[in-house]
């Protein structure tokens, strides 16, 4: 076998393994979309949907639109996509309107907040200060938070 040849085949092992990762990565990432799925229909999401509606007083926390269980959204403030380990996590969870949610999209917190208006930023603020602790707001604030 010419160096070139051995060259080749390191190279293609080296290419096989990162596909392996990359499909077992895939798997987990799978399995907490499939998880937080089941999750979204049982009458735990149902219930926390209606807590924080009534927390913030049947209005979406971003525009202030009123909002009822059955046009809510369940937005995850640290994205799904960034952060996969927090997909379950209800911490991580608010209750927002189907328009403000699609805005948001897969945008970190901070970028997001970052782009609406003070008064919605505000308010954003005070909702996830309410239903999660002013410790929680602060998180999503800290400028080394990682996202
Ligand atoms: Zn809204």
């Amino acid at each position: 076998m010419t160096r070139m040849e051995t060259c080749l085949q390191l190279f293609n092992q080296m290419q096989g393994a990162k596909l392996r990762a990359h499909a077992a990565v895939n798997r987990v990432y799978s399995q907490y979309r499939e998880q937080y799925q089941d999750w979204r229909q049982t009458p735990e999401a149902r219930q926390l949907i209606e807590q924080q509606l009534q927390k913030l007083g049947d209005i979406c926390p971003v525009c202030q639109r009123g909002l009822a269980v059955s046009n809510s959204t369940i937005d995850h403030l640290e994205p799904k996509r960034n952060h996969i380990s927090k997909t379950l996590c209800q911490e991580n969870m608010l209750v927002m309107c189907w328009r403000c949610n699609t805005q948001k999209g897969t945008l970190p917190f901070t970028l997001w907040r970052h782009q609406l208006h003070p008064f919605r930023q505000q308010s954003l603020d005070y909702a996830i200060m309410q239903i999660h602790g002013e410790a929680k707001l602060a998180e999503l604030l800290a400028p080394n938070t990682l996202q």
